[in-house]
């Protein structure tokens, strides 16, 4: 979609706007906390592979530094806009500042669809983005991390360039790198399962009394779905429906799904949609293939959306039947979808809580980088199930005293927390 950059700026603009207005800032603070700091837009030419050059454009917003350095993920995609560059350096300012860690909202982006490189073309592109980089950046500055299409060895192609340029070892300067170059434990599994930390604080406030297990349909089972999964299964609830971009499975009795077993079965198979009941990935007769489309309007209890932005719209918004949904895909409803689905009811985890799980353990990485001392993945999940469950009650707390849906309570907590720096 090529403008839902644009479109996902002005619904997280509006949504600081609103939320300022009903605690009272002015249009002075709401001008100073929406605008980025700086947005840096780079040519990037690097040697293909055949002698060629080639020259791809790529973007970091900083967009905001009040509560700390710089922090978000680098996007390597052939959709990337400056628009969308820079609605996720807000919303990364939001999410820091929800999670309450000293630090601030960056995002950045290459054009470019990066199947269509070499690996060495890849790294070479890596490098120079690095390079240029390296002035506006450090970790006392700005400090990025992977993002889609992105992963610990692009991080590490990353840091290298950027060290090499600065004449010094700076570890803490990138996070998302491998444990074996600096990363942390628990890195991998942080979002989904902060995620469902996130979830059980919410059920354990709704006092539910159904006693048979709740239903969950995931949408997406990439790194954030599968760790979801998995996760929600260890807290007894059973996923019946989970989906890739290729389709999905259902387990229309109720009967959960094996997450490992759908993994395994997706690795061999190359999709999810043609796992149903291979290998014991279930044990329930009333299997079918289902589409994404039809995964989002299943009759279960909690829908997770783990993929897209933008699959909740005006288009799909009456067919929801889950009671209560979880943003791990960042933006995955459109204002337009979530203002009807909060009126009828319908309760949402917003995204910059449901998965921060991430960027807290991105922070729980800068600061084991930073000392030069590592935490054993127990002492790391420990500390983000208490920075999970602080955010959750910090922002609960602020949507049952004002009376408001999670997501309006979520930009009135960070604003409040921004405000001071103001
Ligand atoms: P990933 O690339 O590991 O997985 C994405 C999954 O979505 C894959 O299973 C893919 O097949 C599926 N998918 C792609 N197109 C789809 C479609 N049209 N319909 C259904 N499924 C589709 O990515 P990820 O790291 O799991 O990230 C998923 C979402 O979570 C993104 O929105 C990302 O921005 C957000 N997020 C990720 C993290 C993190 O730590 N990885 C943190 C915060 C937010």
């Amino acid at each position: 979609m090529a403008n839902s950059g644009k479109v996902m700026l002005e619904s997280a603009q509006q949504l600081i706007a609103d939320a300022a207005k009903r605690v009272g800032f002015d249009d002075q603070f709401i001008a100073r906390v929406i605008m980025p700091e700086r947005i840096l837009e780079f040519a990037l030419p690097i040697k293909m592979d055949d002698g060629t050059v080639k020259v791809y454009k790529g973007y970091r917003s900083q967009h905001s530094s009040l509560r700390g350095p710089y922090k978000g993920g680098i996007r390597f995609h052939q959709n990337v806009t400056r628009e969308e560059v820079e609605a996720l350096s807000l919303l990364m300012t939001i999410k820091t500042s929800v999670a309450n860690i000293p630090m601030g909202g960056g995002k950045g982006g290459i054009i470019v669809d990066p199947k269509s490189l070499t690996q060495n073309e890849l790294k070479r592109l890596s490098e120079i983005y690095a390079d240029k980089l390296s002035p506006f950046m450090g970790q006392d500055i700005d400090i990025p991390a992977p993002d889609v299409n992105t992963n610990p060895t692009i991080m590490k192609w990353m840091l290298d360039a950027y060290e090499q340029k600065k004449e010094k070892k700076e570890p803490a300067a990138f996070t998302g790198k491998a444990v074996a170059h600096g990363g942390s434990l628990g890195r991998e599994e942080a979002t989904g399962y902060g995620g469902v930390i996130a979830l059980q604080e919410l059920l354990s406030r709704l006092h539910s009394n159904k006693q048979s297990p709740l239903t969950i349909a995931i949408q997406g089972f990439g790194n954030v779905g599968y760790f979801f999964a998995e996760a929600a299964g260890n807290n007894g609830h059973h996923i019946v429906a989970v989906s890739d971009s290729k389709g999905g499975i259902y387990s229309s009795d109720g009967k959960a799904l094996d997450p490992q077993m759908v993994l395994a079965c997706k690795k061999e198979q190359g999709s999810i949609s043609g796992c149903y009941c291979s290998g014991g990935v279930c044990d329930s007769k009333k299997g079918k293939q289902i589409s994404n489309e039809e995964l989002l309007t299943l009759p279960v209890d909690i829908l997770v959306p783990a993929a897209l932005e933008g699959v909740i719209t005006s288009h799909n918004m009456k067919d929801i039947k889950a009671k209560i949904i979880v943003e791990m895909a960042n933006g995955p409803i459109t204002e337009e979808a979530r203002e009807y689905l909060v009126h009828n009811n319908v309760l949402i985890l917003p995204d910059v809580l449901a998965n921060a799980g991430g960027v807290i353990v991105s922070y729980l990485e800068w600061v084991q980088g930073k000392q030069g001392y590592w935490w054993t993945k127990e002492e790391v999940l420990k500390k983000l199930e208490a920075l999970m469950k602080t955010a959750f009650a910090d922002v609960w707390t602020r949507s049952q005293e004002a009376q408001i849906d999670l997501k309006s309570a979520a930009f009135e907590v960070a604003l409040q927390r921004l405000a001071v720096y103001l």
